[in-house]
This record gives structure tokens, sequence and C-alpha cells, in this order.
């Protein structure tokens, strides 16, 4: 399969070449030159499925060739080994629980296939060096899906004291072949840090650097898989209409939704759940695209004023707004919403959520009360609620969850130093 780049339909790279680059010259983001259509065949039979036999056939029809089809089903069951299951509250409206991956949020999908394609598809001799800015929960799953995979390093840069403190340890708290640093900054001072990084001629020449944010097609495409394997689970219980609704920060994961219903999945609808940070709600309310700087919340992991793959998202719709929204409603809610979303699953439900779970649980419902009809809502739901337990109303604070018995967040020793926001110093660690 060849990859396009969204600013440029004619620039084509192999799939290597944008696992490798992430981003294409023109700063545009790579997509399948066409989205496969999924087997009738295998969308019939989805039900019968696990989730690696799933994530092995979209695997195959958007990486092609470059991969052979037993390896390829081999890094798919070593990257999809955690459980993801489908919890009803109430008859019609389920929540998707993504985080039981060893970093309790969705991006171990992402974060696990892509660390497995790189190493795999990575035949070169030289040490691949693998920048990260992270604001929290990105750094975590990319740190664990490279742990201890040869001829890999990774750096993570994170904002000093800006990272809960679950999110530093798993972090810092490995050694091997991740490093830390500890930036005295923003996360914005992170994300500079490694562009300049990528932009440097001379480091170019001595370091193999590759990129593990969210623009990386490699992190993408393996979301596509959960919303079948959801429609699967779905469907084993009788129940065919559906409508998903994403908790959204750059829109990562929606846009792996939509993919997922180009290639075939029938989808109902879709609902998009921001915070404050509400610039494609406002979008589809008929507003401009309005980049801004972020807006701090207590579902922080959404706090994106920039979506960068809202790019891929106008791409699949021609541009056309009006197309967008016969597909996907948006919602925003307040800190004040969410916290008593949060105690209202509680309350009705016996189910403790995440912020951000619960954020896109609000606007399941809201979908509902303006669509009443016969299908079932899926919110996805993207991290354990352990990994926040700072933003718990009060109400809450007896019950948040205990962490998981798997939870691997080394050996307490921490693997971590501290930089000023300043280039060259970060230029002299790479280089050392
Ligand atoms: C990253 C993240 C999101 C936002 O996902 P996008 O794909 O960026 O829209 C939502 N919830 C949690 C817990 C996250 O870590």
């Amino acid at each position: 399969m060849k990859y396009y780049s969204t600013k440029n339909r004619s620039h084509l790279v192999s799939f290597k070449h944008a696992v490798f680059h992430s981003l294409p010259a023109d700063l545009g983001l790579y997509m399948p030159e066409r989205i496969p259509k999924l087997d009738a065949l295998f969308l019939r039979q989805l039900e019968q499925l696990s989730l690696p036999e799933i994530g092995f056939e979209i695997a195959k029809s958007v990486v092609g060739d470059e991969i052979p089809p037993a390896d390829l089903r081999k890094i798919v069951e070593d990257a999809f080994n955690f459980p993801v299951p489908l919890r009803f509250l109430g008859s019609s409206d389920a929540v998707l629980e993504l985080f039981h991956g060893p970093s309790f949020a969705f991006k171990d999908f992402g974060a696990r296939f892509m660390s497995r394609v790189m190493a795999y598809l990575g035949d070169e001799k030289r040490l691949l060096d693998v920048l990260v800015a992270t604001s929290g929960d990105t750094g975590g799953a990319v740190a664990l899906g490279f742990l201890g995979v040869p001829g890999t390093r990774v750096t993570i840069l994170y904002p000093k004291g800006k990272v809960s403190s679950l999110q530093e340890l798993q972090l810092t708290g490995h050694g091997q072949n991740i490093r830390a640093i500890e930036i005295e900054g923003t996360f914005d001072d992170c994300q500079d840090l490694v562009k300049k990084a990528f932009g440097d001629p001379e480091l170019e020449g001595k370091l193999r650097l590759t990129s593990a944010n969210s623009i990386n097609i490699a992190r993408l495409l393996p979301q596509s898989v959960y919303y079948f394997f959801a429609a699967a689970q779905l469907r084993s219980q009788g129940m065919k209409e559906l409508v998903f609704s994403v908790p959204s920060g750059n829109f990562g994961n929606l846009a792996a939704g939509l993919l997922a219903q180009k290639m075939g999945l029938p989808v109902q609808h879709f609902v998009a759940a921001t915070n404050a940070n509400d610039i494609v709600p406002r979008y589809l309310e008929g507003q401009e695209f309005h980049p801004k700087a972020s807006v701090q919340t207590i579902s922080n992991a959404m706090d994106v004023g920039n979506p960068s793959n809202w790019a891929r998202i106008q791409d699949m719709f021609q541009h056309e707004r009006s197309f967008i929204k016969e597909k996907v409603s948006a919602f925003s809610f307040t800190d004040e919403q969410t916290r008593n979303g949060m105690l209202s699953l509680a309350q009705e439900h016996n189910y403790i959520a995440c912020p951000h779970t619960a954020i896109a649980w609000l606007a399941a419902k809201v979908y509902r009360e303006n669509h009443p009809g016969a299908y079932s809502t899926v919110t996805l739901s993207t991290a354990h609620p352990s990994k926040f337990p700072e933003v718990f109303p009060a109400e809450l604070a007896a019950r948040i969850p205990a962490l998981p018995q798997h939870a691997q967040l080394g050996q307490g020793k921490r693997h971590t130093v501290p930089m000023a926001a300043n280039y060259q110093a970060f230029k002299r660690y790479l280089l050392d």
C-alpha cells in the first residue's frame, strides 16, 4: 500500500517511509492511497473473531505486502495481547474499555503496534532514536511499547510538574532503553525541542531519529481495530445499529473510527466529545476552523487547541463540512459538567470512569435525547480512572479504584535528567 500526503495527493511513499518519517516535508499527514474495503465474508463473520484476528485482517489491508502475512500476524498478536471488554450500563448503552493494556490508556493500541512495526522494518544497523514529547499519556504508552525492543532507544521529554504522579512513574521508572528528560517548561516547549531536533541537519547526519507522536500513521491505523471488535461484541448480543461516542483531543481516535466505517464497518453515527477545547464542535456548528492556545481542564489528555488529525478527517470527506456533519455530531462540556458526569455514572450505574470517558458518556446521552431510536451507543473509555486520582469529585474520593495488579512501574529508581528548555543543551544530550 502506498501513502500520500494530505497536502499533495501525488506525493506517494511506501508504508515503511511513512512510518519512519512521520511527517511529509510539506507538513501534511500521510494517508493510505485508497481506503481498502474489507471482505464481505470477514464483515459477516465478525462476531466469531478474536481481537488479534480482526486486527490482522485490518493490518494486512492497510500495510499491504511490505510485511509478510505470517510476520504481520505475529506483530498483531503481540501488540493486542490484552482484553477489551464491552460493559453494558443499561440495556442499550455500553462502555468499551480500552485501558487494559500496560499503560492503562488506549494509547497502548497505537504505541504497541508502532513499536513492533518499527523494530521489524528497521533493518539498518544503526540505532533507531525515538523522540517523543508528552503531556502525560503518550510517553507512558510509548515507553512501554519500546521497552526492551532491540535496536531502539526512546527519549521522552515531559514538562516538570505538569504530569500526574502515576504518569511520571510510567515515564521515568524503566531505565534500559528508555530515557526521560524533565523539561523546565511547558508541553509546548518539549514539542519545540523535538521539532528543532528533526530540523537539525547536523543531527540528521549523526543519528537515526524518528518520532512517536500521534501524527504517525502507524499509531493511527491500529486504532480502527477496536471499532470492529466493539461491533463484533454487540452483534453477538443480537444488536446491530451502532453509535460511537469518542473522547477527543487530537482527533486520532475519531479519525480511526471514520476509517473503520469507510472500510465497511456499518456505523450509524459518531459523536465527538470534547472539553472546553471546542474548536471542532464550533466548526461543525458553522464557525471557522480556528486553532487556538489550549485551555487547561480536568480532562487534560484532551487539552488540544489545534487538533492535528483533523486534517485527516477533512481529507476523508473532501473538505466538505456538510459531509462530515452527516456522520459526526460534536458536543463540548465544562469541568463542572464533567465532574457531574463522573458522579452520575457512579450513582446511577455504579461505574467509576476517568474524566475523558465521562465526557463521552455525557455526549452519548445528549445524542440519544436528540435522536430517539433502537440503536446501541458505545462510549469509548480511553483511560483507567486510577490514572487521574487528583481530579475526582470529593464525593467519589473513597471509590477511586486501586491500580491494577499488573502495573509495571519500574523498580522505584527514577531515570530522569532535569534540563532547561534550551535546544543547545538538548542537542548536547542527544549527541553525548
Ligand atoms: C490521548 C487521549 C485522548 C484523546 O485522544 P485523541 O485521539 O487525541 O483525540 C482522550 N482520552 C485519553 C485518556 C487520552 O490519553
